[in-house]
């Protein structure tokens, strides 16, 4: 198939607005300051829209119509919100192209992501909240002859919600539709790389809401994101996004005395056993799939693989196919259907690859490939590509304990079981990791053994709605996904009664 058109060229299936203000109350609302800020295009370095800049007044503006819309949203019964919630996950399946191709545009991750992963996984997240909803039941138990308690679950009521760039529909949909399906009200903060696919998106599927139900405020994180997690009226903050801006939130959070999901940085390990080369098989083509995964998405995934571990007895073979495996993902605009790896989604997060791959060589880490920034020619010359890069060194540099977030593996050795685990979990984060063996025992005892909240064993980078997700460390606080997220957006309202 062909390349896609660009959102402002003719032919193009998405076209998104010149200038967007904040969704609020249902409906596109200037900025209280009247400011904006460009959005870029990391395919080509260009700016396309404008986007309110938020302010504190703009942050109380939106929690003000939450509140007012938590009025009558509260009173709705799971039946009905779990038919709203499928409604809009048919509207998005409906777009799915359109959306695809205005998330690529926005934030340069391939089109073939978008249409088969980014965009399918947000509309399933909205079918499996509307299913869990409707199977959540409430408890009546008896006390003693004359007493009962009941159980009910209540919303929170207006809750604050803080995501990152790098995926920017499928996290606000990860934060969506659990806070939506139990109840509450929303003031969203998107990523000022990432401002207007979310609003895009709500151009398509805010007419299937109550008005003030959803609201979005765009802005900086310490003009508009502070304020929203600081607000005395909001009754919990999910934020997702760097460990260091985690820590703050947390404190934010503490002044109101409110809970918080926190879903932060990682430094995935992913481990390779000897056992996995003993025959060159599908199997085996599957591993070193799962080993070039560090570049999925331009490395831009909170579980990136990025430290790859591999037993000794099969280090070099298996590092040499690696290598050759790498070479293969082809690297181009991200609007063709056929590009595996796209653009970094910002200037700042390319300049800060291009610091840590300087920092790998400087630290003595050897650089096997890649390395450095592509310039794709044309139109594309002012993306921000770099090269899917693999370096090779010791779980002690810098590039082994602190998040890329870019398309470089960190390569290193191990002699057995226990020296890989000891490797593994010799990190300040525990959010992903990978193992891979073809004897289910090792498999099990390293998937037990790694301290992280997701260990995907003889697979990787699966996303299911209904698997819990979320950090060990200092990787979060927390779960999202799988039926136990409504819990974090609920109270539990016991009644005790005396008949
Ligand atoms: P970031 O922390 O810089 O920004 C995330 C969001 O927080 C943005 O919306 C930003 O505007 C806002 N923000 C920044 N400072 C703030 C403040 N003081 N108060 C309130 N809000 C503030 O992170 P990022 O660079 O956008 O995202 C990349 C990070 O996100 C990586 O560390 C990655 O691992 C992590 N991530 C984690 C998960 C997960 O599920 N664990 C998923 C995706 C990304």
């Amino acid at each position: 198939s062909s390349v896609y058109a660009a959102p402002g060229e003719h032919g193009s299936v998405a076209e998104y607005r010149s200038r967007y203000g904040h969704y609020i109350g249902g409906e596109f609302v200037e900025p209280v300051k009247g400011q904006y800020f460009e959005n870029i295009t990391p395919v080509t370095g260009k700016p396309f829209c404008e986007v309110g800049r938020g302010t504190v007044e703009d942050i109380d503006r939106a929690v003000d119509v939450a509140w007012q819309a938590f009025a009558s949203w509260k009173k709705t019964t799971p039946a009905e919100r779990a038919v709203i919630l499928n409604r809009i996950a048919d509207r998005i399946e409906q777009n799915l192209e359109k959306i695809a191709v205005a998330e690529t545009w926005e934030n340069g991750k391939p089109v073939r992501e978008t249409l088969a992963a980014d965009i399918p996984l947000a509309v399933d997240h909205f079918r499996y909240f509307a299913g869990v909803l409707r199977a959540q039941e409430g408890s009546l138990s008896q006390i003693d002859e004359d007493t009962v308690a009941y159980h009910f679950h209540e919303p929170l009521g207006v809750v604050g919600q803080i995501i990152p760039w790098n995926f920017p529909i499928l996290m606000a949909t990860w934060k969506l539709a659990p806070a939506l399906a139990a109840g509450n009200c929303v003031v969203l903060k998107p990523a000022e790389q990432t401002p207007a696919s979310i609003l895009f998106l709500f151009d398509l599927i805010g007419d299937l809401l109550p008005a003030g139900v959803v609201n979005i405020v765009n802005g900086f994180g310490i003009e508009a994101g502070a304020p929203l997690a600081q607000h005395r009226r909001i009754r919990k903050v999910a934020f997702t996004g760097e460990t260091t801006t985690g820590r703050l939130i947390m404190q934010y959070a503490s002044q109101n005395l409110i809970p918080v999901t926190l879903e932060l940085g990682g430094k995935s390990a992913n481990v390779f056993f000897d056992d996995v080369a003993r025959e060159r098989d599908d199997y085996y083509d599957k591993a070193l799939e799962g080993f070039s995964f560090f570049a999925l998405n331009q490395g831009e995934v909170c579980t990136c693989p990025s430290r790859a571990l591999i037993q000794r007895s099969i280090y070099d073979a298996f590092l040499g196919d690696g290598l050759e495996r790498v070479g293969r993902i082809v690297q181009g605009n991200p609007l063709d259907p056929a590009t595996m790896i796209g653009a970094q989604a910002s200037n700042d997060q390319l300049e800060k690859i291009l610091s840590y791959i300087d920092i790998g060589k400087a630290g003595g880490a050897k650089l096997l490939t890649g390395g450095e920034r592509v310039d794709l020619g044309g139109e594309l010359s002012g993306g921000y590509y770099v090269a899917p890069t693999v370096f090779e060194g010791t779980n002690d540099m810098r590039i082994f304990q602190e998040e890329i977030f870019g398309p470089v593996v960190s390569v290193t050795s191990f002699a057995d079981f226990d020296d890989a685990i000891g490797i593994a979990n010799d990190t300040l984060y525990g959010l992903g990791a990978g193992v891979w063996s073809r004897s289910g025992d090792t498999a099990y005892r390293a998937g037990r053994a790694i301290e992280a909240g997701r260990v995907w064993t003889n697979t990787y980078h699966q996303y299911p709605a209904h698997a819990a997700f979320g950090g060990y460390k200092q990787s979060g606080i927390g779960r999202e996904n799988h039926l136990k997220m409504l819990d974090h957006y609920q109270q539990t309202k016991n009644l005790l009664v005396s008949y």
